[in-house]
């Protein structure tokens, strides 16, 4: 029986191998170095799955995959329909804010009643924040590059994800308010967890035990 975990290249990829090496497996090929989209591992029945990250979801929901790595953000965007939801890896930190140009008054905007425009490739999580708060806005859909939205004119404000704010600091953009932290789950298809059960369960806690064992090395 073979298990098949989706993994997005870059941050999820790399800050999911040290998961996968405590769960003694490691991922035969980099992914930077390699077109092949299915790589295999050093163990012969787990393979890994190369994604978009907004398709990971979609892949664990329908059986492309058993299970996944997906950032929370994504899976708020997703609805997490169909997904069982384990565990919180820990990984791949960052935060989902708000950020306007450093010339607009956000606070005077919001006092004022003024609708906002909000330009994100997070609408339901945007549209929720901002309901919440009872602030008017018009979220216009993107689906990268959100920084050049406030730039341009398109947008009054973005919500984005901000991890140093670098990129936020290189646009003349200034993060206003911070929506809710960020970190990667592991997602797991119901019908698989069944099916599969014990071999889905030792990678489960495989992956919880080396997180605990992060968080304790942290603290
Ligand atoms: P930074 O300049 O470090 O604040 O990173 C911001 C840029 O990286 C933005 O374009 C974000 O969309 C992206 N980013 C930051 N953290 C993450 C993450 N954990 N997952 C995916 N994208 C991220």
């Amino acid at each position: 029986m073979t298990i098949t975990l989706a993994l997005s290249k870059g941050r999820i990829f790399d800050d999911s191998m040290p998961l996968l090496k405590a769960a003694g497996i490691e991922v035969l090929e980099d992914p930077e170095q390699s077109r092949k989209l299915i790589l295999g591992t050093s163990r012969p029945d787990v393979r890994v799955v190369l994604v978009r990250a907004s398709d990971v979801p979609t892949y664990v929901q329908y059986g492309g995959a058993d299970l996944g790595v997906a950032g929370h953000d994504i899976l708020l965007e997703h609805g997490g329909q169909g997904l069982y939801q384990p565990l919180d890896l820990g990984i791949a930190r960052c935060r989902l804010s708000v950020a306007v140009r450093a010339d607009f008054d956000y606070a005077a905007a919001v006092k004022q009643g003024s609708r906002i425009r909000v330009a994100t490739k997070y609408t339901q999580c945007a549209r929720d924040h901002f309901a919440d708060k009872g602030v008017h806005v018009d979220l216009i859909k993107l689906y990268g590059s959100m920084e050049l939205a406030p730039l341009t004119g398109l947008a009054d404000a973005i919500v984005d994800l901000v991890s140093t704010g670098n990129t936020l600091k290189a646009n003349g953009l200034v993060e206003v308010e911070q929506i809710m932290p960020i970190s990667a789950r592991l997602i797991v298809n119901q019908a698989a967890l069944k099916l599969k059960r014990e071999a889905l369960r030792a990678l489960i806690d495989a992956f919880e035990g080396a997180t605990a064992a992060r968080t304790l090395r942290a603290s």
